[in-house]
């Protein structure tokens, strides 16, 4: 089933458009990836969870997708205008190690994390330090065709010469003139001749670590460069979406599309631009200089001083959910406390879907459910809405397991049908400790036992002291009809 009402917002024409594939069934989705320089960030984690459940959503309607996702291991100077130094050298030399261990660490600990948030891996992963062939003969194509220049071992792009006949800042809008013209002067870089050119190849200093030959001597890629290079190499000259975080929209992204045109004379690279926002704490930007950015993994063990608590990946991963992903995400305890009670709320209910008792009639419209649902994730992937939706599911749910509702047979496999794809396939949210709900489970019958067991000797202090000791714990237990339940709040 290839669904055809998906529509994107495209940072490009600022318009939501209806997704039409380059070729039918098939998507060509390419990710700026991480510099491995450092810990996964937050903001970077939120961009690739928003990014899986595009790749996963478009699995689910059907399309055969290949989603690259780049992994950068050279050439991100320090600041995203040629200046500093590269990020990886800089942090080998700080902790005297070759810079290939740092990136193979910080790689390792990227996917740990990916895996955490139970992000699919992407089709393909390539590194920049494996594309070099590719990245020089770009540059030499580019050059052949007039829009870059050699300046003292470094090769520039001619931005100037380029926005003659093409428009330069059409990703972001922005008025041309005025970057021309911009007060900020061309700093140490007077190699270059317009203030608005970018290095394809960086001649490397005699101290710079990693270094490649050339045509033009020894020296490393741009940052721009690589996922050019990697994106024509796997999805071809002309493709379906190209995403990242908004941060990379006037630069890295504006630069990239540049490169692609003058290289490959397409007028229009990529159809769909996507761009992920930004993080916020307690309603102020996330920095490090505020002191107020955390990590994946100090969320996960709650050790920053700014959270209340440790709070769990699925826990992380629904709250980043709950906004849409062109919205800013706000982390506060409070918002991250509700979104864990909601998690549980929604994966009990996951927990009695297969279990429930079918009627001869519905009390509920699960087909318009289900309309709803789609109608949602086909309107710009729109999570929040989706998971509104899911949740009326919840309350279908829990009123027929109360006996208050009821639901035939037919309808009750197309509701398990819809929450489990949506839920587990779609959203990439998962049952935690799954390992260990069969000892749980185990142990929990055992004490409502000896409960019951209470019970009919009408020691109900002991019956109580239960009830009450685990409703600290956070286990809540119901006393029906057909024996006692308990939930995990
Ligand atoms: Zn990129």
């Amino acid at each position: 089933m290839i669904n055809h009402n998906l529509k994107i917002y495209n940072t490009l024409t600022r318009t939501t458009e209806k997704f039409e594939p380059i070729h039918i069934g098939h998507v060509g989705m390419y990710v700026c990836g991480p510099t491995v320089y450092n810990n996964a960030h937050l903001g970077n984690a939120r961009t690739f969870v928003s990014f899986d459940v595009v790749f996963r959503y478009l699995q689910h309607l059907g399309y055969k997708v290949r989603y690259v996702r780049n992994i950068t291991d050279a050439g991100h100077l320090e600041n995203d205008a040629d200046e500093g130094e590269d990020k990886i050298s800089k942090k080998a030399k700080l902790e005297q190690l070759e810079p290939m261990e740092i990136v193979q660490r910080y790689t390792i600990d990227f996917h740990h994390v990916m895996d955490s948030f139970n992000a699919l891996p992407p089709s393909i992963e390539p590194t920049a330090t494996g594309h070099i062939i590719e990245q020089i003969e770009m540059t030499k194509q580019i050059m052949a065709n007039g829009f870059a220049y050699e300046s003292n071992g470094t090769i520039y792009f001619d931005v100037e010469k380029y926005a003659k006949d093409n428009n330069y800042t059409a990703l972001t809008g922005r008025n041309l003139d005025d970057l021309l013209n911009g007060t900020r002067e061309l700093g140490g870089q007077f190699d270059k001749r317009g203030r608005l050119d970018f290095a394809l190849w960086i001649k490397a200093k005699p101290e710079h670590i990693m270094r490649w030959p050339s045509p033009w001597g020894e020296g490393f890629p741009g940052w721009h460069l690589e996922c050019s290079a990697m994106s024509k190499k796997y999805l071809g000259n002309h493709f379906d979406i190209h995403g990242g975080g908004m941060d990379l929209a006037p630069t890295h992204h504006t630069n990239e599309i540049a490169q692609n045109v003058a290289c490959n004379h397409i007028k229009n690279p990529i159809n769909y631009w996507m761009h992920t926002n930004m993080l916020t704490v307690n309603g102020q930007k996330m920095s490090k200089s505020l002191g107020n950015s955390f990590l994946p993994f100090e969320l996960f063990s709650g050790s920053h001083h700014l959270l209340e608590k440790a709070y769990s990946p699925m826990t992380v991963r629904f709250f980043m959910l709950q906004a849409h992903y062109r919205s800013t995400l706000d982390f506060s305890n409070e918002a991250l406390q509700a979104a864990e009670k909601g998690f549980a709320r929604l994966m009990n209910a996951m927990k009695l879907l297969d279990d429930l008792k079918s009627s001869t009639t519905s009390t509920s419209d699960i087909s318009e459910l289900k309309t709803k649902v789609y109608a949602a994730m086909d309107d710009d992937f729109n999570t929040p809405i989706t998971l509104a939706h899911l949740f009326e599911g919840v309350r279908i749910i829990n009123s027929v397991n109360d006996g208050k509702e009821s639901i035939t047979e037919v309808d009750k496999s197309e509701l398990v049908k819809l929450m489990s794809s949506m839920v587990f396939d779609v959203l990439g949210l998962k049952e935690e400790n799954a390992v260990n709900t069969d000892k749980i489970d185990g142990l929990m019958n055992m004490i409502l036992e000896v409960r019951t067991d209470a019970k009919t000797r009408r020691d109900f202090s002991t019956s109580d002291l239960i009830r009450d000791k685990l409703k600290e714990i956070g286990f809540e237990i119901k006393d029906g009809k057909e024996g006692t339940s308990y939930t995990i709040l």
